[in-house]
């Protein structure tokens, strides 16, 4: 049987061998993430069931069609809200989506080694790490690093700060996307990134999930 796993995205499966593979454009790994989000939103996702053989077939190469940036909240793993597959998708996940020098050179790696087209950077409702930012914005900083010391969690919580200075508001979801763009843009920043969206063989898409209904809702694409 010829395998038809190096994507299981519907639009580009089916009469290449994974050596032949090419990567898809940005705009169809962005449709079949829609798609993909489309189908778990309506409890018809296909890809719950995962088969051995595509765990094989995946043994020494990876093909990710898209780039996932997003919280690490339980409750929002990409695979599952966008329907996708092992191999599929290529993630990072912290907490708020914080970023540091690991992470973007994760983002780094998926750019320029996978050569990925699309990055979703997602943020979601009710997300923790944007509700204790709100919470922590008007307390002296200095004090409460005085009484719990530095912890890491307060480099995160910094990561967000800019985000409801942008707003000019401590309203969660206002936020949640202010922060969400500011991330897009200080990816945006790193060299391959750049040179990417310049030459159009990668683009980056701004997203909220919402835990309530399911949906991604795109806020820039
Ligand atoms: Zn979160």
């Amino acid at each position: 049987m010829e395998h038809r796993y190096f994507s299981s995205a519907p639009g580009f499966q089916g009469k290449h061998s994974a050596r032949k593979f090419e990567m898809p454009t940005p705009q169809l790994a962005l449709k079949h993430l829609k798609l993909g989000n489309k189908r778990f939103v309506a409890s018809s996702s296909i890809h719950h069931q995962m088969h051995n053989s595509r765990r094989r077939h995946f043994l020494y190469h990876q093909r990710p069609f898209a780039m996932v940036l997003c919280c690490s909240d339980s409750r929002v793993p990409a695979e599952i809200i966008f329907d996708c597959s092992l191999g599929d998708l290529f993630v990072v996940r912290t907490a708020g989506h914080a970023l540091d020098a690991s992470v973007l050179g994760t983002i780094e790696f998926g750019v320029e080694v996978l050569n990925v087209p699309l990055l979703v950077v997602l943020g979601h409702e009710n997300c923790g790490a944007v509700a204790a930012a709100i919470l922590t914005y008007n307390q002296d900083r200095n004090t409460r690093v005085e009484k719990h010391g530095r912890t890491a969690i307060e480099s995160i919580l910094e990561g967000i700060y800019p985000a409801i200075q942008q707003c000019g508001s401590t309203e969660p979801q206002a936020v949640m996307e202010a922060n969400v763009l500011n991330t897009a843009r200080m990816v945006m920043e790193l060299p391959s990134v750049r040179s990417g969206l310049e030459t159009g063989k990668l683009r980056i898409a701004q997203a909220a999930y919402s835990l309530k209904s399911g949906v991604v809702r795109f806020l820039a694409e």
